[in-house]
């Protein structure tokens, strides 16, 4: 058995047997992992306030070879967000964020830039940096991108023609992006403010993306979120459980 200590993001949490629990955390160091909590239902639990979602703490677990489940021996707490959890949009931003990172993270494969991107969002949605909703599209945008399913809107996915404000991309029913001449058949034409976003996406971090793009339009925040929404669902091939009320 290997002893394991990283910093973790607890997604969900759902009970086990009569007194424990099972932590579903994103790792810095393992990836997504599974981690039974022994007796954290009882009162007096070891574990206090550790589990809460959306925590961040230091885990440290027992890896077993050929167990999908690692038991946790300690969890200390680096950042809680009790606050969050009172905040309906915030809360199920979050409970929406939980169920799309431990359906695309790969168990046990460790993935810096995720974990620092859904880091980031929390803290974005800590400190109300613009809307949640902005929050959440530049979330499953990065979710999306680093799964390679999140297609490179500045160039024509056929002949590599840089796709400018004048000949913006259309993409296809696969969300591929096309130039004007290679777009063939039934096509969306992607709005230049939307692309800017996209685009935006790559070169700032959550809160500041939420800020600058808070006066975006209806109908380019409209397309943002179906045109993400559309890739979240085909990935998946079913549509997320968790609704949150204010993304569409
Ligand atoms: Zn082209």
């Amino acid at each position: 058995m290997a002893l394991v200590s990283t910093d973790a993001i607890v997604l969900r949490t759902y009970n086990l047997a009569e007194a424990d629990r099972i932590a579903v955390c994103l790792t810095r160091s393992a990836g997504l992992v599974r981690a039974v909590a022994k007796g954290a239902r009882r009162m007096k639990s070891r574990f206090g306030a550790a589990l809460e979602p959306f925590t961040l703490i230091r885990l440290t677990f027992y890896e077993r070879e050929n167990r999908e489940l690692v038991s946790i021996s300690s969890a200390e707490i680096v950042r809680s967000h009790f606050n969050l959890a009172a905040q309906l949009e915030a809360s199920e931003t979050l409970a929406y964020m939980g169920e799309l990172v431990s359906e695309f993270a790969p168990p046990h494969q460790a993935n810096e830039k995720l974990f620092r991107m859904v880091a980031a969002c929390v803290e974005a949605l800590e400190i109300s940096a613009g809307p949640a909703r902005l929050v959440l599209r530049y979330f499953e945008v990065w979710l999306l991108r680093l799964a390679g399913l999140f297609p490179d809107v500045r160039s024509c996915a056929e002949c590599g023609t840089r796709l400018t404000e004048g000949d913006t991309a259309h993409l296809d029913i696969e969300v591929k992006p096309h130039c004007h001449k290679c777009s063939r058949g039934p096509a969306t034409r992607l709005l230049p403010e939307t692309q800017r976003t996209v685009i935006a996406t790559q070169q700032l971090p959550p809160g500041e993306f939420a800020i600058k793009f808070k006066e975006l339009s209806e109908e380019s925040e409209a397309q943002l979120a179906e045109l993400t929404h559309r890739l979240i669902v085909r990935a998946l091939e079913r549509r997320p459980r968790t609704q949150v009320a204010s993304s569409r």
